[in-house]
């Protein structure tokens, strides 16, 4: 039942003031002691879903029995990302800041599909997006957008890189029932993200679409293989459409020779893309900007300020020298979408699949001015730290060792005591250490492949994991290590 029956068609100003406080204490009080939950929620699937009712509520309810269900149903059923000991995937990380802009963008609601739906969101997101630009030492004329996330950036950009081949004219006439269109192929390496295939396979080039190039000792891409596969398949009659090259690669963090690369792609005329989603951000600190040589090369780049830039999910950001492709691939204005607004103004909708776009400048704009660059630098300097921390632990126990290089914030490692030398030996045993020591609750490791060989993964990237943590999280591995032999 709505408490304020003057307003049925919204909470009042006063209830929404009262309510809105109570929320921030909780998000507050959440934040100052995110470890007091098990990282990983000791739950199986469907649990929630059978304590929660069928069908919506007939009559309203009131605000304060939402808030108890979130309190007892919802947080204790969510795996805990802000926990500290979250050292997974690519671990990530909100901020006061963050959340605050997330929330007056909501307040707003806008839709900034068009410049007039949206003349903040519009230009924030230009000036914004200009802003990381410098701070990453991008060069000057790149075009900035945001995304939700890196497999949209992606998927647009390669749908600009096939604009790019003009004679094929996909756009005016598609793909489908045309003899006159050889097979299109994207070239990536093999520890390329899946969102590059997922991106070939909605672009409609199929799976024989995208070739995945061979990499050297140190899991980068293979320049001499990816010139030997361009050449074997205009020989066989295909058409290269591009190539997209990664900063910081999902598996090993390995970077690939994108100036190198760049070289290739003008020689072939294709298009590159670059995916640094992960690691891009770390081009802030002026001693690791050398990780995007070549990259002012590149026709387009995606970073992830929801990945390692303290901005809360979603916002993924796709620059390009290029935007007049990614509007011809993408731009489409129905009359009750023209307007009068001068051709050089910037109307959202053009530059990929969504029309309506979220203000997601709004948060960027907040953690950019309340960090500061050199706030920023600190976080990211402290998480290399920490890593390498972790990672001379390994290096020093004879019974562990690293499986791949330290180039950022993640540490890959296994359990290598003397006696056991099979490698499906070493993966069981690998396997029940990472099962035991997330079954913990303080901390949630995952785990990939390098080279076949089964390798624990640890990576930081909250702003909360302190040195203790990281200390923490080898003791558990230590003792699970232990416990399972
Ligand atoms: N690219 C790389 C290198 C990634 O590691 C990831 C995800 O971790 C992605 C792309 C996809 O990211 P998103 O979830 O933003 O689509």
């Amino acid at each position: 039942m709505h408490d304020s029956p003057s307003r049925p068609h919204d909470m009042s100003p006063d209830e929404f003031r009262r309510h809105g406080y109570a929320a921030i204490d909780r998000i507050a009080d959440y934040l100052a002691h995110p470890e007091g939950w098990p990282v990983l929620p000791r739950v199986q699937p469907g649990d929630l879903r059978r304590q929660l009712p069928g069908s919506a509520p007939e009559q309203g309810e009131a605000m304060e029995a939402l808030l108890r269900d979130y309190d007892e149903l919802i947080l204790p059923h969510t795996t805990h990302w802000n926990h500290p000991g979250f050292m997974a995937y690519f671990s990530i990380t909100g901020s006061g800041p963050g959340i605050l802009g997330e929330l007056l963008a909501a307040g707003l609601n806008i839709n900034a599909m068009l410049w007039r739906t949206g003349p903040a969101a519009t230009e924030l997101e230009e000036t914004t997006l200009d802003w990381l630009r410098q701070l990453m030492g991008l060069p000057a004329g790149l075009d900035g957008t945001i995304n939700d996330t890196a497999s949209s950036s992606t998927l647009y950009a390669l749908a600009a890189a096939r604009e790019l081949q003009a004679d094929l004219k996909i756009r005016e006439a598609g793909l489908a029932g045309r003899p006159d269109v050889p097979r299109l192929r994207v070239y990536c390496s093999e520890e390329a993200h899946s969102s590059v295939d997922k991106a070939v396979l909605t672009l409609g080039l199929g799976l024989t679409g995208i070739r995945h190039i061979p990499t050297d000792d140190e899991h980068a891409l293979d320049v001499l293989a990816l010139e030997a596969a361009l050449a074997e398949d205009r020989a066989a009659g295909i058409r290269p459409l591009a190539v997209v090259a990664t900063v910081g690669t999902t598996s090993t963090t390995s970077v690939d020779p994108v100036a190198a690369i760049a070289d290739i792609c003008t020689r072939e005329g294709i298009w590159l893309h670059v995916d640094a989603s992960y690691a891009g951000a770390v081009a802030l600190l002026p001693e690791m900007r050398s990780v995007l040589d070549g990259c002012d090369r590149a026709d387009s780049l995606v970073v992830n300020p929801h990945k390692w830039l303290l901005t809360p999910v979603d916002c993924s950001v796709l620059y390009t020298r290029r935007p007049d492709l990614l509007k011809r691939a993408f731009s489409l204005v129905p009359e009750y979408l023209t307007t009068s607004d001068p051709d050089d103004v910037r109307n959202l909708m053009d530059y990929g699949v969504s029309l309506g776009r979220r203000f997601r400048a709004l948060k960027l704009w907040f953690v950019l001015r309340w960090y500061g660059a050199e706030g920023l630098r600190e976080v990211l300097r402290h998480h290399l730290r920490l890593a390498r921390f972790f990672a001379d632990q390994v290096a020093d126990d004879p019974q562990f060792e690293l499986l791949a290089p330290v180039r950022f914030s993640v540490v890959l490692f296994r359990f290598r005591p003397a006696a056991i030398a099979s490698e499906e030996e070493l993966e069981r045993l690998n396997a029940e250490v990472l099962k035991r020591l997330n079954a913990s609750g303080q901390v949630f490791l995952s785990h990939t492949k390098v080279r076949g060989r089964y390798a624990l993964r640890l990576a930081i990237g909250n702003a909360r994991t302190d040195r203790h943590h990281v200390e923490d999280a080898w003791r558990l591995a230590r003792e699970a290590a232990q416990s399972v032999t």
